[in-house]
């Protein structure tokens, strides 16, 4: 077992090994649309989207924001429910957010001029050590090795390194090693190279070692331990969550939505509605123990005591499986035929169509389709 990828590599290694990885990504890189450019606010905005997000997932919201928001100006000057309406699908929205306040930021201090200096850039919300690293080499080609779990994975069975990367030692100790092996004369281009070979090759079930051009330097493919690297972290236990949402609709096709909660806890309950539906607007929802009709009925009549109740009008709209991190949610939508929607402060009617077309998340996005699935297998008697 090593600590240290690089230490297996004398300085004529290293050389090989540096030419052999440039040479296969200059040759083999994948066509990606940030790619094609040295943009800084289009490498930030690909980098934050890939957080989280597979690349064939991230491609058309990508173009798509660039279509809209084509540098930080048009960003920072845009309304955010436009800007989480472009996100809207690909979760975690706190990226947005943070987006759109680093391109505030940008314009106020900076000019509108991606920074170029690493404590500036780290002073941005949504940056850390990683995503900084990146643009700066990317953009700048600053002499900045990137760090990511794809890269970490590469380095683990580059040098057979066993155990919790993501302890902080050893973290330490992987950026000496990614920081070691970079090629000072192509900051860009090599750390792109160890992201694609993280991403293609080297990837976390069944790595390709025969085409690896690197294979030749692998201690975890030579102990034959590659495929079982990094060894794996113990997961945070699933907790299951029930959540009972309550789908209005008039006669014109019109449903309620509730306004994105304020005030959102930083460390939430598993089951607190404000985070699942992501800050954004939702239809009236709660997290249910018992039995979910009564329960969601008794919340309705508190946030619309006009009427005296609701239980009696909740038709089941089915049961839809969502996974939000360690939840597993199982969600309960109930159709409410109403001659007029009751009105709650804050409020907003839309047609239950359009709905998919906000700034939801994509929980409350999944309560929309299973209810006019409902609708179209039982329409409204006439
Ligand atoms: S030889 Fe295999 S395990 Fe080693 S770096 Fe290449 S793809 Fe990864």
């Amino acid at each position: 077992m090593r600590e240290c990828a690089s230490t297996m590599l004398n300085g004529r290694e290293l050389v090989t090994f540096r030419k052999q990885l440039l040479g296969w990504f200059r040759q083999f890189q994948r066509d990606l649309p940030w790619r094609r450019t040295k943009d800084p606010y289009r490498i930030w905005l690909s980098e934050i989207m890939l957080q989280q997000t597979r690349v064939a997932a991230a491609i058309p919201y990508y173009e798509r924001f660039v279509e809209c928001f084509p540098d930080v100006h048009t960003l920072a000057a845009a309304p955010q429910e436009e800007v989480l309406r472009l996100w809207s699908g690909l979760g975690y929205y706190s990226r947005a957010r943070n987006l759109q306040k680093a391109a505030q930021q940008i314009v106020a201090k900076h000019a509108g001029q991606f920074p170029k200096r690493m404590e500036d850039v780290l002073a941005l919300p949504g940056i850390g050590t990683y995503t900084a690293a990146a643009i700066l080499s990317i953009a700048f080609g600053e002499k900045l090795a990137v760090l990511d779990g794809n890269v970490a994975r590469v380095l683990a069975r580059l040098g057979a390194i066993r155990g919790n990367l993501r302890q902080p030692q050893h973290w330490q100790s992987l950026q000496k090693t990614a920081d070691s092996l970079l090629e000072p004369k192509s900051p860009s281009d090599w750390n792109q190279a160890m992201m694609e070979l993280g991403a293609t090759l080297c990837a976390p079930k069944s790595p390709q070692c025969l085409l690896c051009p690197v294979a030749q330097f692998c201690e975890g493919r030579k102990l034959g331990i590659a495929n079982s690297l990094p060894e794996k972290r113990r997961k945070r236990a699933t907790v299951e969550v029930t959540l009972a949402a309550a789908v209005f609709i008039d006669e014109k096709g019109q449903t309620l939505l509730l306004p994105p909660p304020k005030n959102m806890k930083e460390k939430a309950a598993a089951d607190h509605v404000p985070t699942l539906v992501s800050k954004m607007w939702h239809f009236p929802t709660l997290a249910v123990t018992g039995e979910p009709a009564g329960n969601l009925a008794a919340f309705l009549h508190k946030i619309m005591s006009s009427v005296a109740s609701w239980k009696s009008q909740l038709v089941p709209a089915g049961r839809v499986r969502h996974a939000v991190t360690y939840r597993a949610i199982t969600l309960l939508p109930f159709l409410i035929r109403a001659k007029k929607i009751p009105r709650v402060p804050g409020a907003r009617q839309v047609p239950l169509t359009d709905v998919s077309r906000l700034p939801i998340s994509n929980l409350t996005r999944k309560v929309a389709h299973a209810a006019l699935e409902a609708l179209t297998l039982a329409p409204a008697k006439r």
